[in-house]
């Protein structure tokens, strides 16, 4: 067991380095709710009722409201969404108005500022939606969104359009008409389910929709996308484990930006699920004063891997309306990949991505290694800067026999 720290916000490391300080494991602590009961605390369900989802809350919890922020919150539920849960609103520092964990569930009345360029739908899912609450956009998988509430609200969702119905949206899932639509498409191998958070389904609806998923034979591969093990880490309870496990394989991709948010309770709830065998991705948002920064993004990278998780993909922040104010730019993204290849561990090192506006897809960006490849050599530079030079082998060159002077081992 590594070494818990009592505070989220103790930024001080007891060596002084900024760097290992990031990397220190806290608990988020009690905060207001001191006396609530260790069982209340701990249970999920809990956590839910007593969430932070309107103005007169916020601003009574923290006091340090800015001007921009609570004209926000004031649009709560009629405009935008609002839902912080108690354990999530403790990694808030109210003292610091750029803090990270703060920027990514406080909203602020720039969410009302749209470009001309951003859009409701930035990733085209509802044009490639062939019945509601599927996305089949790739030849071989498809994206099966399972509800549209979260425990949190992030304030830079792609799917803003549709998350707790704050606009409108009317979202409604039908889960058989899903569930045929993929029985019916044998190229379909892959199901993502996603949302909104698959797993605020209670633990039997959920076990239901993973049998039926399992029942279609060309069905190879489970994938759940979840935030909750970072918003809600008491939801990772032993039951859902067990259950979860009796669908490999399963995979989950979580969702965190910066250190902060890995805390001793998530570290824990991250172990249980990797202990029930489930191989943990992570997808990062790469956000304007949140982990725009290579020595925030290197830490986060790092302690990721310490909770057996392996960091998947940092996302360019899409072009979702109202999010110009956190959205980091791309020579940024970029030098923080630079920073990161060969500076760290490979498995620390997630793939850079920009979702192409208006349903492209994922588009790798990579900072450029290859300097110059024709027919005869491929000249790279690494990591450190240095030139160096590998010969090309001449396509369709047939096999070289082995050179007459190798003899046949004797046979003993
Ligand atoms: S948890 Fe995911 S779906 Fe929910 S608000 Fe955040 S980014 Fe959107």
């Amino acid at each position: 067991m590594q070494a818990d720290n009592s505070s989220a916000n103790g930024d001080e490391s007891p060596s002084g380095n900024p760097f290992q300080s990031l990397k220190e494991f806290h608990s988020a602590g009690r905060g207001f709710w001191r006396d609530v009961s260790d069982a209340d605390w701990n249970d999920w369900r809990w956590q839910l009722k007593h969430r932070i989802t309107n103005a007169g809350q916020l601003q009574r919890l923290m006091p340090t409201l800015t001007p921009e922020e609570f004209a926000g919150a004031k649009l709560a539920n009629t405009r935008l969404a609002l839902a912080i849960t108690p354990y999530f609103f403790n990694l808030i520092d109210p003292a610091d108005e750029h803090c990270p964990v703060r920027l990514q569930v406080i909203p602020r009345i720039e969410e009302t500022h749209t470009a001309s360029w951003e859009m409701s739908d930035p990733c085209g899912e509802d044009s490639h939606s062939p019945v509601p609450g599927l996305v089949h956009r790739y030849p071989d998988r498809v994206l099966f969104l399972v509800t549209d509430r979260c425990a949190a609200y992030c304030r830079y969702c792609t799917r803003s359009r549709l998350v707790s119905n704050a606009t409108g949206y009317d979202f409604h899932p039908e889960f058989d008409k899903q569930i045929a639509y993929i029985a019916a498409h044998p190229e379909i191998r892959d199901v993502l389910l996603s949302g909104g958070d698959p797993l605020l389904l209670s633990d039997d609806k959920l076990e239901n929709l993973l049998s039926r998923l399992r029942a279609i034979p060309h069905v190879e591969f489970l994938r759940i996308g979840s935030r909750i093990p970072t918003f809600l880490p008491q939801r990772i309870t032993p039951e859902l484990c067990a259950m979860l496990k009796k669908f490999h394989p399963l995979f989950m991709s979580i969702h965190s930006n910066h250190p902060r948010e890995l805390t001793t309770e998530v570290r824990d709830a991250l172990g249980r699920l990797a202990d029930a065998g489930i191989p943990l991705g992570n997808q990062s948002v790469l956000l304007k004063h949140v982990n725009d920064d290579a020595t925030v993004m290197k830490a986060h990278v790092q302690k990721l891997l310490m909770c057996r998780v392996k960091p998947y993909y940092i996302y360019q922040c899409d072009l979702i309306s109202g999010s110009a104010h956190l959205r980091a730019s791309v020579r940024k993204g970029l030098e923080i990949m630079e920073q990161l290849r060969g500076h760290t561990t490979g498995y620390a090192v997630p793939q850079y991505v920009i979702d192409a506006p208006g349903g492209g897809g994922k588009i790798p960006v990579n900072p450029e290694y290859v300097l110059s490849h024709n027919a005869d050599r491929v000249v790279l530079r690494n990591y450190e800067g240095k030139i160096f030079e590998y010969p090309e082998a001449p396509d369709g060159t047939p096999l070289v026999k082995p050179p007459k002077e190798i003899e046949e081992p004797e046979l003993v």
